[in-house]
């Protein structure tokens, strides 16, 4: 009976990866079998970890590994796991498509000019590397569970075909009809060549990577003793890789590239870890942890959905949970690596996890030590640490919100870009380079860096010489309704509330000007009302005419926005409209309304003020149209006079 062989086409975006990957990664070819030792690892930590609840699906007494077979006169290699294997679905969804969401935005980076390798890395080159190395890829595999075995089979351009095959069990065997090998590349086909990747790449795969080889050996007699002067070829099976876990190692005999390699095989990154972070938990509680801080921002991170931890916890060599929540708060889920302990049962479930003292235990070692080592970072390895804050430091600002009990230590690590000449500086930089007078820590938020540089807020600070943290990051407008001091000073936003910096003779000076232009500033508030609760003098500005201010408790213009731009429904709050008292429009203004107070120019003035004091802010006027037609009025009158 011959069976039906089904084609399908590749997503376009497969075509895409496919191309990139055997463009980019021609130097490192030899990792296409780390990626497919590493898939068949996978398979097999699934199963066991479904056998957990099955039983049935594995045999008591049967061992798991992976088989490597290699055959230089067809010139093909196979890699077959006994592990969870896939059906039609799994197939079509794994084998055909590219399964991160965020594939579209990586092709179009690297489209524009990104560093190939680093960022394929990124995003993790997985089965599709098999195509560097072969023209024709055929996957047998049959699922546990299952008894339809299936055979995928394609040469990498733009199409696959399914067709159902009879006999296969349980798991994948990947065959790969390897090209030529050119001058100077691999030739797969050799034992020596797959041990030394193997070796390299895969040692501490958990499962035994096994391979057929053959030995010479001394010919033994019918006492088994050796003949002397003659050989015969042996063959046997040998297990290529220690199998050790890493982490179960001591720490004085694993190598950096050891915990490179494992790095990359755990978080898929191509990049070598910021820091590693390796020990042994003794007493009440043991486990044992590795953990990585990662060299780079992992490909989607932050993108909508809902963080996850990247820790593995083990129980006993067996993975329990492969993105455990409870071992890490949010605040940490940029951190890698594993845990192990022996102190859970086996077969713990998500419910007893979430609720479980050892774990709670478990989890606050791991923040203590992650804290301390970014701590050390922090004071010994400055630069490497600004990488890291670059690439985390939001995230571990949530921190600041979500872990009270943390707040004072958290904000120790915290670093922040400022008006000051620096690239970043800690609150305790900060603080101790307030000059006399300064009380407090002067933070303004904003969209970006270059609108809180540009705001009006930091005019009176920049004349008295003070300096103001910019805090551009989302995050920390909800940071800031709960770090309101740092070591006793209080952190003060700009552009809320009143300040207070003058001193008594400077606000009597401001009373007295506010007093003589009362009429003005009730006239703009009025002509004003829906958009504005107050207008006043200020002493925050030297050069500009106004700027706009929150009353103390309301919500900044940055807060408002993000809030919609979460989807809630914002009112325009009113502002304080704040003037500048010695600015020549305010002063011409008041001229004006002394002599002509119904005169219609003060409220056209007043709605251009607040207008250019929101576009400063970076908002939009509230009636574009009416901003632009009051501004060529006025531009065709200056032309005139
Ligand atoms: P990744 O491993 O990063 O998810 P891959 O392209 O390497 O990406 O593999 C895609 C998916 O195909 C895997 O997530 C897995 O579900 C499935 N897969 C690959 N190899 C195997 C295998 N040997 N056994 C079972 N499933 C596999």
């Amino acid at each position: 009976m011959t069976q039906k062989v089904e084609s399908h086409a590749f997503q376009a975006e497969v075509q895409e990866v496919l191309s990139l990957v055997i463009h980019s990664l021609y130097k490192d070819r030899d990792i296409f079998l780390r990626e497919l030792i590493s898939n068949a690892s996978d398979a097999l930590d699934k199963l066991r970890f479904e056998a957990l609840t099955k039983p049935e699906w594995l045999p008591e007494g049967e061992a798991l590994g992976v088989a490597l077979d290699a055959n230089a006169e067809t010139r093909t290699l196979t890699i077959a796991d006994n592990g969870i294997g896939m059906d039609y679905g799994d197939l079509t969804e794994n084998l055909g498509k590219v399964a991160s969401s965020g594939t579209r935005k990586f092709l179009d980076a690297l489209k524009e000019g990104g560093e190939g390798p680093e960022l394929i890395g990124r995003f993790g080159v997985g089965f599709y590397s098999a195509f560097m190395v072969a023209d024709q890829v055929t996957v047998e595999t049959c699922k546990v569970g299952t008894d339809k075995g299936l055979r995928w089979q394609s040469d990498g351009k733009g199409e696959y075909t399914i067709e159902e095959v009879d006999g296969l069990s349980r798991g994948t065997m990947i065959t790969l009809h390897l090209t030529e090998s050119e001058e100077g590349q691999s030739d797969y086909t050799q034992e020596h060549i797959l041990r030394g990747i193997v070796s390299r790449y895969s040692d501490f795969v958990e499962y035994p990577v096994q391979m057929e080889v053959e030995r010479s050996e001394p010919k033994l007699d019918s006492d088994g003793k050796e003949i002397e002067g003659e050989t015969e070829m042996v063959s046997s099976m040998e297990t290529l890789n220690s199998m050790k876990p890493l982490w179960s190692r001591s720490k004085s005999d694993v190598t950096d590239e050891e915990y490179a390699e494992f790095y990359r095989h755990q978080a898929h990154d191509w990049s070598p870890p910021l820091e590693t972070i390796h020990f042994n938990a003794e007493g009440a509680l043991e486990f044992t942890a590795l953990l990585f801080l990662p060299g780079q921002k992992p490909m989607n991170f932050g993108d909508g959905a809902a963080p996850k931890s990247k820790v593995s916890l083990y129980v006993r060599r067996v993975m329990v949970q492969k993105e455990c929540e409870e071992l890490l708060p949010v605040w940490l889920r940029f951190v890698q690596g594993v845990v192990e302990t022996a102190d859970l049962p086996l077969n713990v479930s998500r419910e007893t996890l979430q609720s479980n003292r050892r774990v709670e235990q478990i989890q606050k070692s791991l923040v203590r030590k992650i804290m301390d080592t970014m701590g050390k970072m922090l004071e010994k390895e400055r630069e490497k640490y600004m990488v890291f804050w670059k690439n985390f430091g939001w995230v571990i600002k949530e921190g600041l919100y979500y872990a009270p009990d943390k707040q004072e230590s958290l904000a120790e690590l915290c670093l922040f870009e400022g008006a000051g000449d620096y690239e970043y500086t800690t609150l305790a930089g900060y603080k101790s380079a307030m000059p006399e007078g300064q009380e407090a820590i002067y933070v303004l938020t904003g969209p970006d860096r270059a609108t809180v540089e540009a705001s009006a807020h930091l005019e009176g600070m920049r004349a008295k010489g003070w300096d103001v943290l910019f805090l551009t990051d989302p995050v920390d407008e909800w940071v800031l309704e709960r770090l309101t001091e740092y070591d006793g000073t209080p952190i003060q936003r700009l552009d809320k509330g009143d300040l207070n910096l003058e001193s008594e003779e400077e606000k009597k000076d401001l009373e007295e000007k506010q007093e003589a232009a009362g009429d003005l500033l009730k006239t703009m508030q009025e002509s004003m009302s829906g958009s504005v609760s107050e207008v006043r003098f200020s002493s925050r500005l030297a050069e500009s005419p106004a700027v706009l201010v929150e009353a103390e408790g309301g919500m900044s213009a940055h807060q408002v926005r993000m809030m919609r731009h979460a989807g809630q429904d914002v009112p325009d709050p009113l502002r304080i409209l704040e003037l500048n008292p010695d600015h020549p429009l305010v002063q011409g203004l008041q001229k004006l309304h002394a002599v002509d107070a119904g005169s219609p120019r003060v409220q056209e003035f007043s709605e251009l003020l607040f207008d250019g004091a929101m576009m400063r802010e970076g908002g939009v006027p509230k009636n574009p149209a009416q901003f632009q037609k009051l501004l060529t009025e006025l531009m065709v009158a200056s032309l005139k006079g």
